[in-house]
């Protein structure tokens, strides 16, 4: 441990990827070796949380959806004490810290108390889960572009929806599980086939995963129907017919719907 109180210690704002503990980078899992207080989020996977060498110190900051957690201040503050004290801080966050991360607020507060940060990306839930499924964000002549969008609010979301309801496309939403209904008809209202394929990939490259397949208008009675809780993503567009299984279940939707008419 550095105890000489001249010296700063440096922050390191990581992301931890997915959940699966060799999606880390090298990078990532050298920091965490030699840092000597890491603060964890709650999205951070317990396979990585593993990693933490048992002499480092561990700070839990994270929370579950709906609870309390430790305000974002506080946290920089943290960060920024310990390092001020001598200490190298790893700040372990889930999928990518600057996709929807907060990466962007710790590392203000950490250049305006004048300490030297680095970031450390990680591969983000989008490009995680997307691997996972066998689902690829672009695929020429179904998609060109992909956004990501936050779908977190208390309520209303205030999303341009019209910029989304675009076609050849894909669409793939952050902390959208309580949000599904709205997702669906708000996409569906401007436009959007509600025939549009979409999947939803829950606790994503961990050993839990579930994958589901099924179309926009199915979006809200599949979070239902399936108990799907967060962390999970929903992804939107016709590249998720390349998903693993999605034939599969395509064609099976095809033979009951056979079956009934
Ligand atoms: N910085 C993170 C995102 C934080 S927001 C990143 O780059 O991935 C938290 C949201 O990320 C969750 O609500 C969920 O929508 C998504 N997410 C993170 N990890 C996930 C996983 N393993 N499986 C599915 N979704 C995940």
């Amino acid at each position: 441990m550095k105890t000489n109180k001249t010296l700063m210690g440096k922050i390191y704002i990581v992301g931890a990827g997915p959940g699966d503990p060799e999606l880390l980078t090298m990078k990532a899992y050298t920091v965490l070796q030699s840092a000597h207080i890491v603060f964890v989020d709650r999205l951070v996977s317990k396979e990585i949380r593993n990693l933490i060498p048992s002499r480092s110190t561990v700070v839990e900051v994270g929370k579950a959806p709906g609870q309390h957690s430790v305000p974002q201040e506080e946290i920089s503050a943290g960060l920024i004490d310990a390092a001020s004290k001598g200490f190298d801080v790893c700040r372990l966050k889930g999928g990518d810290p600057f996709v929807f991360g907060r990466g962007g607020e710790e590392q203000q507060a950490a250049q305006q108390a004048g300490l030297e940060v680095e970031v450390v990306p990680g591969i983000t839930a989008a490009a995680g889960c997307a691997a996972a499924a066998g689902i690829p964000l672009t695929h020429r002549g179904l998609s060109q572009a992909v956004t990501l969008v936050t779908a977190q609010a208390a309520d209303e979301l205030n999303i341009n929806w019209r910029a989304l309801a675009a076609p050849d496309q894909t669409l793939v939403f952050y902390m959208g599980i309580r949000q599904a209904g709205q997702i669906q008809t708000q996409l569906v209202s401007r436009g959007l086939a509600p025939t549009t394929t979409l999947a939803i990939i829950e606790n994503g490259t961990r050993p839990e995963q579930r994958i589901f397949h099924g179309q926009l208008g199915q979006l809200r009675a599949m979070v239902e129907q399936n108990q799907i809780a967060s962390p999970a993503l929903v992804v939107i567009g016709e590249v998720t017919r390349l998903g693993a299984n999605a034939d599969n279940l395509t064609s099976l939707n095809a033979l009951a719907e056979e079956f009934c008419a």
